[in-house]
């Protein structure tokens, strides 16, 4: 078992610099899960600016988890349009009908039966909006805790870290150390000139860069992304598929792709 080093220290330096310096994000109203299940869903692939103002559509568009339950393909795909993977928004709409159908489930383990709902959404969202005190994981949390440690954390013992380093309510101390992540204790050249927790950090050096994503340009991804947008605005799928370069067989491939995971019609 991990120790946490001083950890109420810590965390009462961490809290009252989040107190002053926490983002201004669209998403945090606390204790409302629509709005962490909406963001969360839409910062799993996507950075948080691109998200800010498609978050902001949606929302205006679906305000309630019943609304988005009645959503139509075309209309849910035209708002996700521009964040990519749109199964993500699929995945959405199908649980927010299970949430419209039987309410919400409150737990970790229940929120991680929700389609697309992987362990770190599932603690976020328990934390943030079901003061559930569980630390929500992500490569941020894991980068910023293996700071504090001095060494790379993954796994159990990441995990133990973390629950060891927590303060209550965790949804607040989750939040703050994202934002710590983001804007302070960045991947590389921290500023821990600036950190308010510098005292009780390990090793700042400690960094192990995330696997690269693969090339967009000529990917499957880019054709998937084309033929959806050209479906949503009733559009000519092969055209859009042409216009990129791609043979007629990766283009009739990935529509019958698309059609069997219901993203074209
Ligand atoms: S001192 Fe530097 S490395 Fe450590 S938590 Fe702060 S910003 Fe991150």
């Amino acid at each position: 078992m991990i120790e946490a080093i001083t950890g109420s220290d810590r965390n009462t330096a961490l809290i009252k610099w989040y107190g002053n310096e926490a983002r201004n994000l669209p998403w945090r109203v606390f204790g409302d899960p629509y709005l962490t299940l909406v963001s969360e869903a839409m910062l799993q692939q996507t950075q948080v600016d691109r998200v800010i103002p498609k978050f902001e559509a949606f929302i205006d568009t679906w305000p309630t988890v019943e609304g988005l339950a009645r959503a139509s393909t075309n209309q849910l795909l035209a708002i996700w349009s521009g964040l990519g993977y749109n199964s993500r928004a699929l995945r959405l709409r199908e649980s927010a009908r299970i949430i419209a159908d039987g309410g919400w489930p409150t737990s970790v383990s229940g929120l991680q039966e929700l389609p697309g709902v992987g362990p770190y959404t599932a603690a976020a969202i328990a934390s943030i909006a079901f003061g559930v005190d569980v630390p929500a994981i992500d490569t941020n949390l894991k980068r910023v805790l293996s700071r504090w440690h001095g060494e790379p954390l993954s796994g159990k013992l990441l995990e133990e870290f973390a629950v060891g380093s927590i303060a209550s309510p965790a949804g607040l101390w989750n939040q703050a150390v994202m934002d710590l992540g983001a804007t302070i204790c960045r991947p590389t050249n921290p500023a821990c000139g600036d950190c308010p927790i510098s005292r009780w950090c390990a090793d700042p050096t400690v960094y192990e860069p995330p696997v690269k994503q693969s090339r967009f340009k000529g990917s499957r991804r880019e054709l998937r992304g084309a033929l959806v947008r050209a479906s949503v605005s009733n559009g000519d799928l092969y055209a859009a598929g042409e216009a990129l370069g791609r043979s007629d067989t990766e283009i009739s491939e990935t529509i019958t792709a698309l059609r069997t995971e219901g993203l074209v019609d």
